[in-house]
């Protein structure tokens, strides 16, 4: 059984492995030069950085965890996690509702206040149940948390106006508190929230690539780079996979690359998921790193959520992740901004977002612009998927569609869902287990 795996991410490469230590032959075809996908790493000038985000190895899935450490063992960091939201010049812990107590009084005051309004009043039956995410954000926060914090970050990172998403993907992705943890970060006591994610692994070498290095060492061999899938035909029981020059064949066909870019390979494909998929909305990134002579704030990264702090919506500072990502004395500050395809940050050149990414740093205190001694610029045409309102009733027609034709998908972009490392493992652990 010959297996053609297309996309070589870290879905594309964990399922190569998995299917091959079930003794599959397997191909996988990548488009780009290098494997890894959004899990990719540069180095250069002794600075280490991810070029897809900031990740961190973290889950709940304790067999998703211990695979990913185990790939990494010998090579792992662990980490406490000091995560802050920069919030009116100031360091508010993170998640927000833990770290009320942080909030100048008038808010902590907006923020209890709102919130205890808000629970009295779902509980009396008098807000009706949210239908999309801005209403969840009110309807599960109040009005004080949901203005301060989490309309105006939601509203940053995905680039779409919170009433028009779906609320389907809330729950277990956006940390809920229970009401006393609400009371006593308003008052001092100190909670912790989100506490699947308080410790968390990096590698000690490589950044978060490494991770995709250690899965694929087994079929490394096995994996076709610059193979950037452009036909898919089914000849018989065949599949043929071409990039143009070269057809590679194959008994079975699975997918890990973005369904936007599958569909328009296949032939014959039905005008309503061709419209379905048109329609999937998703953002794409830009990440700005930054390397610096000194130090940085202990902090592990900070979420930045109001517009007039500039374009950056999360900042990390990796060397706190890794000893070994920057050179001794110095540090790495990874900014992440995300776009819409064609909006007017998509236009930007490197150097104007080198340069508005340093003069919010230096706004906020984190460095002086004489210690700066790399900076570089990255994008990433497929960052997070945006669940607007329409998206299940769209994902249902184009899953339906690759299922009748034979083709699995497996994978953030594949499946189209809002997947970290560890949803992308427990997908290919249950993909292979079923096959
Ligand atoms: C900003 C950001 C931060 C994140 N942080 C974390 C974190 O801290 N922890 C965590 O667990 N997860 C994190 N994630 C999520 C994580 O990056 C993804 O879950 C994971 O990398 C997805 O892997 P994938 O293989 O499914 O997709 P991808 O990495 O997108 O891989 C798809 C592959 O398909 C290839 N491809 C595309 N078109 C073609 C073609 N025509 N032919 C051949 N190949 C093609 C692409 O080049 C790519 O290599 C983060 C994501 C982002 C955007």
């Amino acid at each position: 059984m010959k297996t053609a795996i297309l996309g070589g991410g870290l879905s594309g490469l964990t399922l190569a492995r998995l299917l091959h230590e079930k003794g599959n032959e397997v191909v996988v075809l990548e488009a780009e030069p290098e494997y890894g996908g959004l899990c990719r790493s540069k180095s250069e000038q002794g600075f280490t950085f991810d070029i897809g985000g900031s990740h961190i190895i973290f889950s709940r899935d304790t067999e998703v965890l211990d695979f990913m450490r185990r790939m990494i063992a010998g090579n792992e960091q662990r980490n406490n996690r000091n995560t802050k939201i920069f919030y009116k010049q100031k360091y508010v812990k993170y998640p927000f509702e833990n770290g009320l107590s942080d909030l100048p009084p008038e808010d902590r005051f907006a923020c209890i206040n709102g919130f205890v309004k808000t629970l009295i009043a779902v509980e009396k039956g008098e807000i009706p149940p949210p239908s999309n995410f801005r209403e969840w954000i009110y309807y599960t926060f109040g009005s004080g948390i949901a203005e301060c914090y989490m309309v105006p970050y939601n509203e940053k990172i995905w680039k779409y106006p919170t009433d028009h998403m779906s609320l389907h993907w809330v729950d277990g992705r956006i940390p809920r508190p229970p009401v006393e943890d609400v009371i006593k970060s308003a008052i001092g006591i100190t909670t912790e929230g989100y506490t699947h994610q308080a410790v968390f692994s990096y590698p000690v070498d490589g950044g978060i690539e490494a991770l995709v290095h250690a899965i694929a060492e087994p079929i490394e061999n096995f994996i076709k780079t610059e193979f950037r899938v452009s036909s898919i035909k089914k000849s018989g029981p065949i599949w043929e996979i071409s990039d143009g020059d070269e057809i590679i064949q194959a008994d079975q066909c699975i997918c890990t690359m973005p369904i936007q870019h599958l569909l328009p390979c296949l032939f014959g494909v039905p005008a309503e998921v061709k419209n379905a998929a048109g329609a999937l909305r998703y953002n794409s990134l830009i990440c700005v790193s930054i390397g610096i002579k000194g130090t940085v704030p202990d902090i592990s990264w900070l979420y930045i959520p109001e517009p007039t702090m500039g374009l950056p919506n999360r900042i990390s500072f990796p060397s706190g992740y890794s000893r070994h990502v920057a050179p001794f004395g110095c540090s790495a500050v990874l900014a992440e901004i995300t776009y819409q395809p064609g909006d007017e940050v998509a236009s930007k050149t490197d150097d104007e977002l080198i340069r508005e990414v340093e003069e919010i740093l230096l706004r906020m205190h984190i460095l002086n612009k004489d210690q700066i001694m790399y900076s570089s610029v990255e994008r990433q045409p497929f960052a997070y998927v945006v669940y607007d309102l329409d998206y299940l009733k769209n994902i249902a027609i184009i899953k339906e569609y690759c299922r009748e034709i034979g083709i699995p998908l497996v994978g953030r972009f594949a499946q189209f869902e809002y997947l970290n490392m560890d949803g992308c493992i427990r997908s290919v652990m249950n993909f292979v287990a079923g096959s």
